[in-house]
């Protein structure tokens, strides 16, 4: 799991808060895949599958012919010598999706068109390529194989046979199959519904006049944005006051009707800051608050009525981060996935990198690019956790671990690729 740079992952650390790698599994350890429903196949791109599921029906159902000929007897093709041809009397002709009433005999042939069951008798086609028309004849050209441009019934998927495991993703390429086998509803992990509830006196909407002593909520579209990006279903709620008596009102709306809540702002420290107080108050568990990480120190996380509550720090950057490394993997878990972790290389930080002995994991955001083989790392730029924009050029973390004070230029570093997808 979430070891890697550091060191196994004790739960705790010198200050007394949980390790990241502690708090992913204390959240990991609290939940599990949501329930299983059916899902048409239109729903049902990038879920999960919930059970094993058997073909239904053969693929193809019937035996067919692979290209437009004729079909004609194997048999009546040995006589073609180089230079030579044979020919046949055409019976009927066979488009795609109607079956034959004739018989194919010795010196006889069907015109047959790709996907036409193949006529009883027949036991080969015959390209057009292959044949020469002459009235109600076909000259044959060359030879063929017995079972030449014929597709077999089932030869692709048997009936009764494991079409597809538990625990599935499916790809556009495993929807086919479905719909070849004739299922065209799914059962699948139901996707976690996320509550995404921003608090703070301060925020105003994109679209909203900014007024002074405001700033822009953020957080309410990235985090809508990461929650969708892995998946799930954000519910976004309106912007919550800092008072207590609005974020017990959203807090309780969204626990009605989320599977998860994420909360933003209103973690720390602050006088304001309600969100951890409304939660005793409505009989969450914590589980935990602060994490020895920079950013989002102060991630905070909850179970009431089984159903995880994230705290998440309003700062920008520790909101996406928080999201990335914790939210991210539990929603996954939540869908059934089985790779719930980015892919973790070791790589050179190019500039390296100094902290303070502040006993934290720092997540550096990095932009990673390889080079003959090797996957250089170079910062993103200033790494205040205000500092969206370093977000933005970022296509990894680099992880700066604890008990380390300083990564010199050039030296390794353990890297998470926040663009590939999840490899354990
Ligand atoms: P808080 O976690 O509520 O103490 O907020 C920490 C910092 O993040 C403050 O500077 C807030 O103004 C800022 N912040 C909080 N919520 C948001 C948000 N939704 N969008 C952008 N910045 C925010
Ligand atoms: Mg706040």
């Amino acid at each position: 799991m979430a070891e890697g740079a550091t060191g196994k992952g004790a739960m705790a650390t010198v200050d007394g808060t949980i390790s990241w790698a502690g708090a992913q599994q204390t959240i990991l350890g609290c939940l599990q895949p949501l329930p299983a429903e059916a899902a048409p196949l239109d729903q049902a791109l990038g879920r999960v599958t919930a059970e094993q599921l058997l073909a239904g029906e053969d693929v193809p159902p019937f035996t067919n012919s692979a290209m437009d000929g004729f079909a004609v007897q194997t048999a009546d093709l040995q006589r073609i010598a180089p230079g030579q041809q044979v020919r046949l009397q055409v019976l009927a002709d066979l488009p795609a999706g109607r079956t034959a009433s004739v018989q194919v005999g010795p010196g006889q042939a069907v015109r047959i068109m790709t996907g036409a069951p193949l006529p009883d008798g027949a036991d080969c086609v015959v390209p057009v390529e292959d044949t020469a028309s002459c009235g109600e004849q076909v000259a044959v050209l060359r030879t063929q194989q017995q079972g030449a441009n014929v597709r077999q019934a089932g030869e692709d998927i048997r009936s009764g046979t494991v079409l597809l495991e538990a625990g599935t993703v499916l790809r556009p390429a495993e929807l086919g199959l479905l719909a070849s086998v004739g299922c065209g509803r799914v059962a699948v992990h139901r996707v976690p519904r996320v509550a995404v509830v921003t608090t703070g006196d301060e925020l105003c909407g994109p679209d909203e006049p900014l007024a002074p002593g405001r700033i822009r909520d953020s957080n309410s579209t990235t985090m809508s944005a990461q929650v969708r990006q892995c998946g799930a279903a954000p519910l976004l709620f309106p912007r919550v006051p800092d008072t207590r008596l609005a974020v017990r009102t959203a807090l309780e709306e969204a626990l009605g009707q989320a599977d998860v809540v994420l909360t933003s702002g209103g973690v720390s420290m602050g006088e304001y800051d309600f969100v951890k107080e409304v939660l005793a108050e409505l009989g969450a568990r914590p589980l935990f608050w602060r994490v020895a990480q920079k950013p989002g120190h102060p991630l905070a996380f909850w179970l009431l009525d089984g159903r995880p509550v994230f705290g998440i720090p309003g700062n920008p950057v520790s909101t996406m981060i928080c999201l990335e490394v914790y939210v991210r993997p539990a929603l996954r878990r939540m869908m059934g996935h089985r790779q719930l972790f980015r892919p973790e290389r070791d790589g050179v930080l190019v500039e390296g990198y100094r902290k303070r002995a502040d006993g934290r994991l720092h997540f550096l955001r990095v932009r990673v690019e390889e080079l003959h083989g090797l996957l250089l790392a170079r910062s993103t730029g200033p790494q205040g956790s205000g500092i969206l924009t370093s977000m933005a050029r970022a296509n990894g973390l680099a992880l700066i671990p604890e008990e380390i004070r300083e990564i010199e230029p050039g030296h390794a570093v353990r890297l998470q690729l926040t663009e590939l997808p999840e490899d354990h």
